[in-house]
């Protein structure tokens, strides 16, 4: 897979540019607080600042996260108002649908069940937290004749979600009651949420709430150790304030997942796109060793290499299984 085909430069690059923006209309008043690591609760370090946000590393867990974080109101305001949040569920998410479907959310959909054939020996329901335009619950369906519950709290991508008849509870997580989800056994799955979460940790907190002894969640987040992300660092498209704000590891994960009572199965890093990412960016990469390799590598030398990072846990796509004990 290359990033082109599920992310076009030229309109990433445009949503990217409204999100600078954004980041100044939206936040540049907004009251801050300071606080610690999302994963372990240490003092972080300042790292770098973009677009007016300060990000810190975490000497600890090496996590890398906004610190210190305008409130959740201005956030709330942002993704409900904002040109570049209108642009994501508009423009970005219908021109790349298809394609999307097709090189991520279908083989997303076939590791998913995969993973449950291996952790879970049950009948379960699927609720898919942040489910957008529904397209991973299609795939879900075409695989098993059942489709996941979709939590959407996004009132036009709910409504595109229930005019290919599925289940949505339009509501934040937060809102979400124990009753208001299908009985028996669930598994919770969230893709590409966890990074922008104003409050990780209280998320988990009623996700718990939400889940029976023995339920599983799975998600994929960004990984601040992944290749692109440590090689680009404030360079990289994907650290960009205000969407991206918690940047774990799968070692910061663990530590997270722990101190909130989940039992953490699996972190896993299946990421295809790192070194073509690096390709896509070249005249920002600064170090020497990755440059050459990236002007010089062949094709078949990449798809190696990518294989060992994702293999070694070095990927910044993370995914995550973990259970309610
Ligand atoms: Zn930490």
């Amino acid at each position: 897979m290359k990033e082109e085909q599920i992310r076009p430069q030229d309109i990433y690059n445009e949503y990217l540019s409204l999100a600078e923006k954004d980041a100044h209309t939206f936040f540049s008043e907004a009251e801050l607080t300071c606080g610690s690591c999302p994963a372990c609760e240490s003092d972080g370090v300042f790292a770098f600042s973009k677009n007016g946000f300060s990000y810190e590393t975490c000497p600890n867990c090496l996590s890398l996260f906004v610190n210190p974080r305008p409130s959740a109101k201005s956030f709330l305001k942002y993704y409900t108002e904002s040109d570049s949040a209108e642009f994501w569920a508009t423009t970005f998410y219908k021109e790349t649908a298809e394609a999307r479907r097709e090189k991520l959310w279908r083989p997303k959909a076939k590791i998913i069940l995969e993973k449950l054939n291996l952790y879970l020996d049950k009948n379960y329901e699927m609720v898919d937290i942040g489910g957008g335009l529904g397209i991973f619950a299609e795939e879900i369906k075409k695989l098993t004749n059942k489709a996941p519950v979709i939590i959407e709290p996004g009132p036009k991508l709910a409504e595109a979600c229930q005019n290919k008849s599925l289940v949505v509870i339009q509501k934040f997580l937060e809102e979400v009651e124990v009753r208001e989800l299908p009985e028996g056994p669930k598994v919770f799955v969230s893709f590409e949420l966890f990074e922008h979460l104003h409050d990780p940790a209280m998320f988990l907190v009623h996700l718990n709430r939400l889940m029976g002894s023995g339920d599983l969640f799975i998600f994929t987040t960004l990984s601040g150790l992944g290749l692109d992300i440590q090689v680009l660092w404030e360079n990289a498209k994907a650290v960009t304030p205000p969407h991206h704000l918690n940047f774990l590891n799968p070692y910061a994960i663990a530590i997270l997942l722990g101190r909130l009572g989940f039992d953490c199965i699996e972190v896993t890093t299946p990421g295809q796109l790192d070194i073509d990412i690096l390709s896509n960016n070249l005249e920002k990469v600064t170090d020497h060793y990755w440059q050459t390799f990236v002007k010089t590598a062949s094709e078949d030398e990449k798809v190696e290499w990518q294989k060992m990072i994702a293999k070694s846990g070095r990927s910044s796509h993370m995914m995550v299984v973990c259970s309610k004990p």
